[in-house]
């Protein structure tokens, strides 16, 4: 079972490498190690298990944050019309997004990171990812909303991206339109 013990901090180098695709079909290692970050996330969200276990709650995890560098990753998140979204997904990949922006209100946390980050995060409305489930079936998934926020928050972590870089390129964004 995975508990926070596994789970690397920012500053280690994992977490800025582009992480590599998984072989498909999955191994059987590989598909053990996503049922264990799902797992993870499910239990972390459990307020016994979390107390018991020391769990930071959370909704998503990244293989590279328990220092694996492979495209996988696992979420548990309920979206606003209280659909669960509970998977892991190997290779996930946007194919499209929409042009419109949207942000987390309050902004965004990661396991990663043991310390309050303001800002927001700019993220795109809606999303289509494709990728293969832990159970192997090949999906494209429409996302909107919190569950579209925390895919690409999942996915940044394959990438190396941190979310409190598109904090920074917000602002510069900002800046650059604003009058000098
Ligand atoms: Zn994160």
């Amino acid at each position: 079972m995975l508990t926070m013990k596994d789970v690397v901090r920012e500053g280690d180098p994992v977490l800025r490498k582009i992480a590599e695709e998984v072989q498909l079909p999955a191994s059987d290692e590989d598909r053990q190690t996503l049922q264990a970050m799902l797992d993870f996330v499910i239990n972390s969200q459990d307020p016994e298990l979390a107390e018991k276990f020391e769990l930071r709650p959370g909704v998503g995890i990244a293989a590279p944050q328990i220092g694996i560098s492979k495209r996988m990753f696992a979420v548990h998140v309920t979206d606003e019309q209280d659909q669960l979204y509970s998977l892991g997904i190997f290779n996930p990949k946007i194919v499209s997004h929409s042009v419109e922006e949207t942000h987390l209100e309050g902004g965004e946390g990661c396991l990663s990171v043991d310390r309050d980050i303001p800002g927001n995060v700019p993220r795109y409305s809606r999303i289509t990812v494709k990728g293969t489930t832990l159970e192997g079936e090949e999906v494209t998934l429409r996302l909107r909303g919190l569950v579209s926020i925390v895919f690409q928050h999942e996915l940044d972590h394959l990438n190396g991206i941190m979310f409190y870089d598109r904090i920074e390129a917000f602002k510069d964004k900002l800046k650059k339109e604003l009058p000098q």
